[in-house]
This record gives C-alpha cells, sequence and structure tokens, in this order.
C-alpha cells in the first residue's frame, strides 16, 4: 500500500520535474542575422564575435530548402518542417484559390505554433522584434511583448528593444536583425560593401552581448540566421524555359515553385525543365529530405537551379529590370550546398563541440531550456550536446 502511495506521487511529479529549467538558467536570447552565411563568419570579417565565439559554441545551421528568409525564420521559429508549418518560401500561390500570397511572413501564414505562443502559453514572459511571422496574435495568444516588423527600421532599435524587455524581466527574447542580406544580393556576398557590413554588425553586437551577458547572469544565447548567400554568374529565364505552357510561377533566386494551370502539362513541363540543365521534381517527387513536397503550397513542379545560376520569372522589361537589380548575390537552394548554411554561435549553455544544427532543432532546443511545453510536438528535437547533462 505504502510503495503504491509513492509510485502514485512520482507518477504525479516526475512531468514537473522533467519540465523544470535548471537552477543556473537564466533567459533565452536568440538573435537572427538576416542572410548571414557560415562561410561569412571568420575572424577577419567578424573578429569580436570570433573571440566571443571561442567561449561558447560554434557550428552551422542547417537551412530548410528553399534557403530562404521567410521559411528559415518560420522554420527557427516553429520547429517543424515546411511542408508542415506552410511558409514554404517567401511567397506561394494559395491552392485553395490560386491567390498569390506574395509575401508570406504574415502571422496567418503559419501553420504551426510558433516558439513565441508556446512559450507565452506556458507562462514564459517572451518578447518578440520583427521576427517573420510576428505581425499579431497567433490561435489568439500574443506575447507579452511585440514589434511587428517595418522596414527601415536600425538594428539598434531590435538591440534597445532587447535590452528592455531583458531588463523587465523576459526569460525569451527573439530579436530579427538586418544581417547581410541586402548588401549580399545587391553586390554580392564577398564584395567590400558586405564585408564592411559583417565589421559593423561585429562591432555593434559584440560589446552589446558582453553587456547583457554581465546584466543578467546565466543567460544563453543562440546567434543565428535564415540562410547563407552565393555570388551569381548565369541566369534562366523561366517564361522562355515554359514558353506556350501556360503557369504560374514563383522564383526565390535559385529555386522556383511551377503551377500548372492545365495538369496534364506536367510531363512536358519536367522534360522542358530537365533539358534547361535544371533539377524539376513533381510535388509528390521531391526528395523526402527537404520535408517539403507535403505541402501544396508548393504547387505541382519544385525546380532547382545549379550553385550560381538564378531563376527569373520576369514577363516585363520593368520586371526584369527589377529582379536584376537584387541578383548579384542569392540564395533559395538546398542545405547540402554549403555557401546555403547559417552561422551558429551559442553562448551559456551545453558542452563539448557542436556538430551542424537543422533549423527545426532550434526552437525545440530553447524549449527545452525554459520548460516550454508545444500545444503539438514540434519535427525538430532538442540538440543534446547543448543540454545540461
Ligand atoms: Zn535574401
Amino acid at each position: 500500500m505504502r510503495l503504491h502511495a509513492l509510485l502514485a506521487l512520482a507518477f504525479i511529479l516526475l512531468p514537473l520535474r522533467a519540465e523544470a529549467p535548471g537552477p543556473a538558467a537564466g533567459p533565452v536570447l536568440i538573435i537572427s542575422e538576416d542572410g548571414l552565411g557560415a562561410d561569412q563568419f571568420r575572424p577577419d570579417t567578424m573578429p569580436n564575435l570570433w573571440a566571443m565565439a571561442r567561449q561558447g559554441r560554434r557550428a552551422a545551421v542547417l537551412p530548410p530548402f528553399p534557403a530562404t528568409t521567410f521559411n528559415g525564420h518560420v522554420t527557427l521559429a516553429t520547429g517543424c518542417w515546411p511542408e508542415h508549418h506552410g511558409v514554404v518560401a517567401n511567397g506561394y500561390l494559395r491552392p485553395e484559390d490560386k491567390l498569390r500570397v506574395p509575401a508570406a511572413n504574415r502571422v496567418e501564414d503559419i501553420l504551426r505554433e510558433p516558439l513565441w505562443v508556446a512559450a507565452t502559453r506556458s507562462g514564459v514572459r517572451t518578447a518578440v522584434f520583427h521576427w517573420v511571422g510576428a505581425s499579431g496574435p497567433w490561435e489568439g495568444v500574443a506575447p507579452w511583448r511585440m514589434q511587428a516588423f517595418r522596414p527601415g527600421i536600425p538594428d539598434a532599435e531590435g538591440l534597445a528593444f532587447s535590452e528592455r524587455a531583458l531588463a523587465e524581466g523576459a526569460q525569451l527574447v527573439m530579436a530579427y536583425l538586418s544581417g547581410s542580406d541586402e548588401e549580399g544580393h545587391l553586390k554580392g556576398p564577398r564584395s567590400p560593401e558586405t564585408l564592411a557590413k559583417l565589421r559593423t554588425l561585429d562591432a555593434e553586437l559584440a560589446p552589446w552581448l558582453t553587456r547583457m551577458q554581465a546584466a543578467h547572469p546565466g543567460l544563453r544565447i543562440i546567434l543565428t540566421a535564415d540562410h547563407g548567400m552565393v555570388p551569381m554568374k548565369r541566369r534562366v529565364h523561366l517564361p522562355s524555359v515554359l514558353d506556350g505552357i501556360p503557369v504560374d510561377l514563383i522564383t526565390h533566386g535559385g529555386s522556383a515553385y511551377v503551377y500548372l494551370k492545365q495538369p496534364g502539362d506536367r510531363a512536358r513541363v519536367l522534360a522542358r525543365l530537365h533539358r534547361a540543365g535544371l533539377k524539376a521534381w513533381a510535388r509528390e517527387q521531391v526528395p523526402s529530405r527537404y520535408h517539403l513536397g507535403g505541402s501544396p503550397r508548393v504547387g505541382d513542379v519544385v525546380v532547382l537551379a545549379p550553385l550560381g545560376t538564378w531563376l527569373s520569372q520576369a514577363r516585363s522589361s520593368r520586371e526584369d529590370e527589377s529582379e536584376r537589380h537584387g541578383r548579384a548575390g542569392a540564395h533559395a537552394y538546398t542545405p547540402e550546398s554549403a555557401p546555403m548554411k547559417s552561422w551558429l554561435v551559442v553562448l551559456g549553455a551545453g558542452q563539448g563541440p557542436l556538430a551542424d544544427v537543422p533549423a527545426w532543432d532550434i526552437a525545440p532546443t530553447a524549449a527545452a531550456w525554459l520548460g516550454i511545453r508545444w500545444a503539438q510536438a514540434p519535427d525538430g528535437k532538442p540538440v543534446a550536446a547543448l543540454l545540461p547533462r
């Protein structure tokens, strides 16, 4: 009888113990720098952050395919695969009504619970700055503090927002900052302009982080990004490749989605794309490791260009001009392409060397640190090397 009672007590207490954060646990800060590739983070480009990383852990984040800003950030935030969270690229064609969603950065595009919602539901005081998809409440739940994205806001405002939130007791802060994406697109990822931006980020972020570490003992920091960037050598114009076949196109840079207007055209489209030297899969044939083909938002055919080639959807000279403007560098390739990997620095958590981390493991790791319970288990899992022993 006594043993029975003890077992019953253990059964009640165990789940609570497993979810409670460790005694030395401080708040968690996740910062994403748009487009900052693992190959851009070096002692010569970002010396101060590199020195800080020596006190912590450094690896790379493997982005989802296609490696784009909205897909990447929603994967980081939900811990789920693109085919589950639904933000399959920066834009897509809505399967239910064929409506073009040119910017899938709204909360209503997200089909799985973001970390800031799970955290809020778990009683964790959470602040979110400019993160993709943090544009309003999700299923009626908004974090303690949220500043939705507006263009033209300097990174300093994001750091001030984060500093204020931490000072006022936030346990989880997620901030999206400008990174090196714009310079990489306009001038190329190895251009003097991009290198100058990396040095500016380093000079701004490193001393600020040092200050935050001093103010908040036990602070755990993840520095990462949505994707990397690669210089462009060549363009393939998809409307020319598919001339005479009625389709809608959503191009992302190194990859694209094709939406057929006549379902019978699929084989013809695949044949034309293959003949043009591109990889192309019918949606159901997309390799399962990309976790993409389960979403009808990706259309009928998924196209992938060789690294260094970008895909154009321009149907007018004006569209052509605006596309070319940002194509000194591009992304949206697969995670196997080394330049697509994002930087990753973890400070204040884990032990031993860190291997490359899939983007969908980041939110589950932060959730494990803070004892956050998900409404539905995410696809990713906490990174073992980052958990307390
Ligand atoms: Zn970009």
